[in-house]
């Protein structure tokens, strides 16, 4: 479940070193052309947004620090809490912002929801103590066997039960956790259908939320799960979500301790959403490799000429625009079982919008 994030830090680290060389009065000269540059840019940089949209942020274990790709420590837990309610943020129930969204309601701005993946005890034991201190409302989804097999580490249905009761929105990650693209029709089916058996016994209701396990998916795999009456679903992605998304390709930025800083948090709380439509391939999983990626972005997100794509494994990427159109065009094959494209353009106030595209190679 390790993420990559090869987005702006590296290229922030790369400009740091590169001004390190030269001389100050050149740093000054560079200083002055970047503030002349955004203070022209800022003016240009349009589009009031409906506010339509919302961070969704994401976490699996807390205080585990034997697995630092899956965990934040307590101490960036408690810090990304405690940044969070001191902001203009507001932390909202994530089913009640979709149904909201969905109905074409708006939320305010900067809403955030937290959602909590695989069912870990840290979950009970560490996070919610610290979540209800500041009566910050989330998600966990769960898959249903570690629960049913009383794995170590893992909490039991008493506990997730004791979450329930207590306002916590429970959501489905299958019933193995397998990945989810690689399975038959009928195995997919089934390990949606089994879970949700599992999920109605033991909490007397159907789970309307789903998230990917690993993020992973095939058009097969949303097919299964609208299908199955899940009205949102979310893969691992990062960007900010808003009503026009497809509701079952949901980005969430997700934070573990290599990747949760606070600056890398407010970069994702103080998102807008990079409005694309008409994403080709379709399908997350590639039949062609590199793939011809590209999308629509909406006209009213102005200047398009500021979109930038970046890639873990290529960095900057070539990016063509046609009018609203994108074309993204990779050096080479993509490698990583996994490789996700960032795009993002800069909004008003030092924002930014994002865009997230994850690709499965096998
Ligand atoms: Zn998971």
């Amino acid at each position: 479940m390790s993420t990559n994030y090869g987005i702006t830090f590296k290229n922030i680290r790369k400009i740091y070193l590169m001004l390190s060389k030269i001389s100050l009065f050149s740093i000054l000269l560079l200083y002055f052309s970047f503030v002349s540059v955004d203070a022209t840019f800022l003016n240009k940089v349009g589009a009031t947004d409906k506010n339509d949209y919302i961070t969704v942020i994401m976490y699996h274990r807390f205080g585990e620090s034997r697995f630092p790709s899956t965990n934040v420590t307590l101490e960036q837990f408690e810090s990304h809490l405690e940044f969070i309610s001191q902001g203009d943020y507001t932390v909202a129930p994530l089913l009640e912002i979709i149904e909201t969204l969905q109905s074409g309601g708006e939320v305010n701005d900067k809403t955030v929801a937290i959602t909590i993946d695989d069912a870990y005890l840290s979950v009970y034991t560490e996070a919610w103590p610290r979540l209800k201190e500041y009566g910050f409302p989330f998600t966990i989804f769960i898959a249903t066997d570690p629960v049913d097999n009383n794995l170590r580490n893992y909490m039991d249905w008493d506990q997730i039960r004791e979450l329930q009761d207590n306002g916590v929105i429970i959501g489905s990650q299958t019933k193995s956790h397998p990945h989810m693209h690689r399975l038959s029709p009928i195995k997919i089916e089934q390990e949606i259908s089994l879970s949700n058996n599992r999920f109605l016994q033991e909490t007397g209701q159907y789970p309307k939320l789903f998230a990917y396990p690993y993020g992973e998916y095939s058009l097969d795999v949303v097919r299964a799960v609208k299908e199955a009456g899940f009205i949102a679903a979310f893969g691992q992605n990062s960007g900010v979500l808003f009503a026009e998304d497809n509701m079952f390709e949901l980005p969430r930025f997700a934070f573990n301790e290599n990747y949760g800083s606070i600056e890398r948090l407010k970069l994702a709380l103080d998102g807008k959403p990079l409005r694309v439509k008409d994403i080709t391939p379709q399908n997350m999983v590639l039949k062609e490799n590199p793939p011809l990626y590209g999308f629509t972005v909406d006209e009213s997100l102005t200047p398009i000429s500021q979109l930038r794509c970046f890639s873990g494994e290529f960095g900057q990427l070539n990016v063509e625009i046609l009018g609203p159109r994108v074309e993204i065009r990779l050096p080479g094959m993509m490698k990583g079982p996994r490789s996700r494209i960032n795009c993002t353009m800069p909004a008003e106030n030092g924002r930014w919008r994002w865009y997230g595209r994850q690709f499965l190679t096998k």
